[in-house]
């Protein structure tokens, strides 16, 4: 007999491979959090009525995909019903799209830096993810990247505004890019961050003269419902059919769901978080500025700080100080703004380093 554990059962390949999400250091013992891209604007009255009555109801099923929800999007953004598809957040409709169009022996091109998440999606889909590197200032190198399609590539994602940069591009960059991809490559453009952009970038309209673009929004950053878990995608009929048939069903909670229906009629509520995130991500880079520190101009709810080899000690000063960042090693800083105190204990952790920065 073989000793206990010697064998056990083991996953495929590419997920032992996967590489894991990191945590932000220091978020145990902190004041506040400016790790996470979060709201710092609690939901309205009106959420909450909305969710404590469909909580009422937990014993029923909610609406195999979404219905309700996809009525309300597909009615605002001027599409069809059989264009939308929702889930529970945005992410979780990304893995959809990679489990239906990617796998083995396909790649996915993606823009690196950016969301720690997408090479994860990726290596779960088992397709192989072909990072194209930011230019010198921290945006998409939209050309490198359609010149990184092959003929083994399925899909080409871009993140408009970018996490964790915040940069942006316009629509004519992303127009001359999408031309540039052959048409039966998706484009998976993700608009997480949308509500907070300074470009114009529309993906709903850009899916008109592109119908192989499937656009990505969530409900869990502009409209304050992280933690509730929903997110939509927009694209064109025969792609959202076969992404309904890979969807599982129920994904999106009856309480989710009825707290984006509740969002979506509350404009004062999403108001008031893109207000307050935009005056945070102004003050921040301004008394950035004002210490001769550079951060990247930014389309999101957040601010990047490329202090390459100083960012570890930033993060270590703003966790000292009170406050979470999130830092990547030798690249740096991505502060979530919105809460003005956690602004100013970032500025008084930059003042602690003075001219170690
Ligand atoms: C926060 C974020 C999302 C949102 O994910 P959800 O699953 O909808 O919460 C998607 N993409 C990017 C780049 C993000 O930063």
């Amino acid at each position: 007999m073989s000793a206990p554990g010697a064998l056990r059962p083991r996953p495929r390949p590419e997920i032992e491979a996967l590489p894991r999400y990191s945590k932000a250091a220091g978020l145990e013992q902190v004041r506040w959090r400016a790790s996470s891209n979060e709201s710092t604007v609690a939901p309205s009255a009106a959420i909450l009525e909305a969710v404590n009555l469909a909580a009422s109801h937990s014993h029923l099923y909610p609406s195999l995909f979404g219905d309700t929800l996809i009525a309300r999007l597909s009615d605002r953004l001027g599409v069809g019903d059989d264009q939308v598809l929702v889930g529970a957040g945005s992410l979780a409709l990304l893995q959809q799209v990679l489990t239906a169009y990617t796998g083995p022996g396909t790649e996915v091109v993606y823009p690196w830096r950016s969301y720690e998440a997408y090479p994860i999606l990726i290596g779960i889909a088992g397709a192989s993810g072909v990072p194209v590197a930011l230019d010198s200032q921290h945006r998409h190198n939209l050309s490198a990247m359609a010149a990184a399609v092959t003929p083994q590539t399925r899909a080409v994602l871009v993140c408009n505004p970018n996490n964790p940069t915040g940069s942006e591009f316009s629509t004519a960059e992303f127009v001359s890019f999408a031309r540039s991809i052959p048409g039966d490559v998706l484009i998976l453009l993700d608009e997480a961050y949308r509500e907070f952009a300074t470009s114009d970038v529309d993906g709903v309209d850009l899916l008109r003269a592109f119908p192989n673009i499937v656009v990505f929004r969530t409900f869990s950053k502009a409209y304050g419902l992280a933690g509730l878990r929903a997110g939509y995608a927009i694209t064109n009929p025969a792609i959202a059919a076969d992404l309904s048939s890979a969807a599982p069903p129920f994904g999106l909670s009856a309480v989710a769901e009825a707290a984006a229906c509740a969002a979506l009629t509350d404009p004062a509520h999403t108001d008031s978080i893109v207000e307050t995130v935009t005056a945070g991500r102004a003050h921040l880079r301004e008394q950035l500025a004002v210490r001769g520190v550079e951060s990247v101009p930014s389309g999101a709810n957040f601010v990047w700080i490329p202090l390459g080899e100083r960012a570890s000690a930033l993060e270590a000063a703003c966790v000292a100080q009170g406050v979470s960042v999130r830092m990547f090693p030798g690249e740096g800083v991505r502060v979530t703004v919105g809460e003005r105190a956690a602004e100013d204990t970032v500025i008084a952790a930059v003042d602690a380093l003075a001219h170690n920065l």
